[in-house]
């Protein structure tokens, strides 16, 4: 039997992968025997029938096709925590377009994902420590397309540039990117409301599809202890993924192309950037895709990250299933 076992986690990078339901919409004709099985004694492997044989792997977690996002948060939740602590934090959504991503991190009105979550949990935990701590949340949101970023809290959407320790700190600057402080959880509702309406008519105006761009929410969490005066900054980045199907194989020509190749080009890059911080490297590649770039400060060794690997469990969509669970071993 062949084997893909991925090495045990340690540190601070964990990779989860959850199974999409079979949904109604996704029963069509071919292709939709189910290859993909779970076990439920065990909660970090899966089996993958590929080809004639049932590949195995392992991960840190697997969350089977009727997980909940409830559940889905509880993995997540001690990461969103150490921001107040001033840890700068990485949540990833990895997978081919209609893996679930979205419905991961953003999630559905009934069913919220991991960003409204992890806002309400850090509103609920700074309300617990107000006795010994203030602290002031302040959010901005970007989308990467074709190596442009985009500010998705701005109407217009102007183009951004990512600067590099301008005032001598060694801190990244992205000037005219809009950070708004958040008051409530329900001023956020609003907020996420207009990144959403804004990624949708980006998108349009482009003639593209949301699924080919990255969508970054960043939170910025500022505690100042009462007694002290000393500060911490904690970052919980939440990163909804351009999708990762191999474009390029399917005969794209022209922008398509072009467009193919830079989420393919950034996806990679993100690939080694966590491959080479899990290694010894002293070299972390993250000048080679914006997206590595405007998150160094965050990936950076004494960070968090968390990358949930999406993946389809019909046979018509293998071929991504296992290039997915492939990158999540890379980065393991
Ligand atoms: P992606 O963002 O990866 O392209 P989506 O999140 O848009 O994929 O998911 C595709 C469709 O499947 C959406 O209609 C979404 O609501 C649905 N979906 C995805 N995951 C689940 C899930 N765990 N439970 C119910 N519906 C899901
Ligand atoms: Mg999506």
């Amino acid at each position: 039997k062949y084997h893909e076992q991925l090495v045990e986690l340690k540190g601070n990078i964990r990779v989860l992968c959850r199974v999409k339901p079979v949904l109604k919409e996704d029963q069509q004709d071919e292709g939709q025997t189910v290859v993909v099985t779970t076990d439920p004694n065990n909660e970090s492997a899966l089996t993958v029938m590929s080809k004639g044989k049932g590949r195995s792997f392992e991960l840190d977690k697997v969350f089977h096709p009727h997980a909940t996002q409830e559940e889905v948060f509880q993995e997540i939740e001690p990461l969103v925590t150490s921001c107040i602590d001033g840890y700068h934090v990485c949540i990833f959504a990895y997978g081919q377009t209609g893996s679930g991503k979205t419905y991961t991190m953003e999630g559905s009105v009934e069913n919220p994902g991991i960003n409204q979550r992890a806002l309400k949990h850090l509103f609920s935990e700074i309300e617990d420590r107000k006795d010994m701590w203030s602290y002031s949340i302040s959010v901005s949101s970007v989308e990467i397309y074709n190596e442009v970023l985009r500010d998705l809290l701005s109407k217009d959407g102007e183009k951004l540039d990512i600067k590099i320790n301008p005032d001598g700190t060694g801190q990244l600057h992205v000037p005219g990117l809009r950070v708004i402080e958040v008051k409530s959880f329900q001023h956020i509702k609003k907020i996420l409301a207009v990144a959403r309406r804004n990624r949708i008519t980006f998108g349009t105006q482009m003639n593209q599809h949301s699924s080919r761009s990255h969508a970054l929410l960043t939170i910025t969490v500022l505690g100042t202890d009462l007694a002290s005066g000393a500060k911490t900054t904690g970052k919980l980045n939440l990163v909804d993924l351009a999708g990762s199907e191999r474009v390029w194989k399917s005969g794209a020509e022209g922008d398509r192309l072009k467009e193919a190749q830079n989420i393919n080009r950034s996806l990679l890059a993100l690939g080694d950037v966590i491959q080479a911080l899990r290694g010894r490297q002293t070299h972390i590649p993250f000048r080679n895709s914006r997206l590595t770039y405007l998150l160094q400060d965050s990936l950076g060794k004494g960070n968090k990250t968390a990358m949930v690997v999406q993946i389809s469990s019909l046979e018509r969509n293998v071929g991504e299933t296992m290039c997915s669970l492939k990158f999540a071993q890379r980065v393991c």
